[in-house]
């Protein structure tokens, strides 16, 4: 392990060079399996933050001219550093945030797969050539990249978060300052290194992250050299960011805070739906934008289903996640277990009735058993809020009408789940359902080839697919001389 965390660098990445912080101040990152410190980094401030800018401002120009398959290349070979070193970028996920191991590998496949794609569209970022219908004069479309990019990610997949960013923004020719959550820090050192090691230019990406976000983003958005700021995060943090982008009118891709509804109509399977619901509830301990919030089951069948759902989580190995056969690791701080606590009591203060877990893991670490709600009031907090842990609130519908009302009735809209066998309502769902995500009798569907992002507070913008790299570019329009006049 020390072999491993000596190989992570510990400063901040400006120009190609790893720096220490101008602030003379560290951060410590924890194992929130243990509560051990397992690294101390430099802790970048505004003008750290200022000078990252400047050097991703230095090189714009020059990135913007290289061309596209050098880019490609540039990708490509991340994607396969970032394949070799698989089991240090799974260590150091489940080190620092707590995954369990065979969890992480997942994401460094996931996380290594928008490389691969990114390499891929880097090449294809079309135009248009028309004509003006009425006077015939030739008419171009282009796509150029949209300049430096504030790139801020969450701590909880600390890998795809990161690439899901980046590959489209250096597939696009732009230059960005990357700021990584305090929590989970040292898989983004990791990754700049391999992007380094991967050819990319010195100044294209920077790497200024510490104990302050807002020291490292005001600055960097007030200056008007910066074009855009693509965030992954809480709500609310969003909505501060969403005004701040106002004064310099950035571009901005949001990608917030879920609270997914997993719908289970009286004529599914009900080992398929259980299966779908072990994935989208417990993968990452929960702690997804993605996690299913708010189980919906038909009033027939949600005895079968409340009682299969919970005899497989009773079966969870909770532990540290770099132990064999662990399937459920820490939540990722003190705080996040208080918070799943209190979501909990309130419920069964309401009346909600506990199937399984329930409780606090008594110990070193942040754990909190896995947990199944039943009887759960619909005004309970843990219906309403994101719960972002290992716990699965039940309530009942009766209609279908029902059951999509129920599912709308939040301010979110990312991620939906409907488990049925019949598939005229699987289409009818899909109309009614105002969320930018659907699983059909599936519970983990996320791709980098699929448009990833949501609707109403969940936020907008698009990462992944064709439309992740449009994020990055901005539509130029060329009117021509008409050769015929
Ligand atoms: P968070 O909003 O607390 O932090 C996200 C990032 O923003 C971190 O890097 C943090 O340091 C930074 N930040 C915090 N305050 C800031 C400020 N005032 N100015 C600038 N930056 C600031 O979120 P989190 O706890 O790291 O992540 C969990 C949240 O992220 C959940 O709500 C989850 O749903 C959401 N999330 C969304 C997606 C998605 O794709 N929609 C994916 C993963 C996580």
């Amino acid at each position: 392990m020390k072999d491993l965390l000596a190989k992570v660098p510990t400063g901040l990445l400006i120009n190609g060079e790893w720096v220490t912080a101008t602030t003379g101040e560290t951060y410590d990152v924890e194992n929130p399996a243990t509560g051990e410190v397992i690294a101390t980094l430099q802790s970048a401030g505004s003008e750290d933050a200022m000078k990252a800018l400047d050097a991703a401002c230095a090189v714009q120009k020059d990135w913007a001219r290289t061309p596209a398959r050098e880019r490609s290349e540039i990708l490509r070979r991340a994607f396969e550093l970032v394949t070799e070193r698989a089991e240090e970028f799974a260590t150091l996920m489940t080190l620092e945030m707590g995954k369990p191991l065979a969890e992480a590998h997942g994401e460094v496949k996931y996380g290594a797969e928008y490389l691969r794609w990114f390499a891929e569209e880097a090449v294809r970022d079309y135009g248009r050539f028309t004509s003006a219908p009425e006077a015939g004069f030739p008419m171009i479309t282009k796509r150029k990249p949209v300049g430096p990019c504030l790139l801020i990610t969450p701590w909880n997949f600390p890998l795809a978060m990161a690439t899901r960013k980046v590959a489209p923004a250096v597939a696009a020719g732009c230059t960005m300052v990357l700021k990584s959550a305090r929590l989970t820090p040292l898989t983004a050192q990791y990754f700049a290194q391999t992007m380094l090691d991967a050819g990319l230019p010195a100044g294209v990406l920077n790497v200024v992250s510490g104990k302050s976000a807002s020291a490292i983003s005001n600055p960097l958005m007030e200056d008007s050299r910066l074009r855009k700021v693509s965030f992954t995060g809480s709500t609310p943090v969003g909505q501060k960011l969403l005004a701040k982008a106002s004064e310099n009118v950035l571009r901005t891709s949001m990608e917030l805070g879920g609270n997914a509804p997993f719908i289970v109509f009286e004529d599914a399977d009900m080992d398929k739906a259980v299966k779908g619901a072990m994935g989208a509830k417990m993968r990452n301990i929960g702690e997804a934008c993605t996690a299913a919030n708010r189980f919906i089951v038909h009033e027939s069948v949600v005895e079968e289903f409340s009682e299969k759902f919970a005899a497989a989580i009773r079966v969870l190995k909770v532990g540290n996640g770099l132990e064999e056969g662990v399937t459920c690791g820490p939540l990722v701080e003190q705080a996040a277990v208080d918070n799943v606590a209190e979501l909990v009591d309130d419920a069964v203060q309401r009346g909600a009735r506990v199937l399984v877990g329930g409780e606090r893991v008594e110990g070193e670490g942040y754990f909190y058993q896995p947990t199944v709600l039943v009887d759960v009031p619909k005004d309970a907090r843990v219906i309403r809020e994101e719960i972002f842990g290992p716990v699965a609130p039940i309530i009942t519908f009766s209609t279908e009408d029902e059951a999509i009302d129920l599912a709308n009735d939040t301010e979110y809209g990312l991620a939906s789940y409907v488990f049925t066998e019949d598939s005229s309502r699987m289409y009818r769902l899909s109309d009614g359902l105002e969320f930018g995500l659907m699983g059909f009798n599936s519970g983990v569907i996320s791709n980098a080839a699929a448009p990833f992002g949501g609707v109403k507070h969940s936020g907008m913008g698009r990462e992944g697919a064709a439309e992740g790299i449009e994020e990055y570019t901005s539509l130029q329009y060329i009117g021509v001389e008409n050769p015929y006049s």
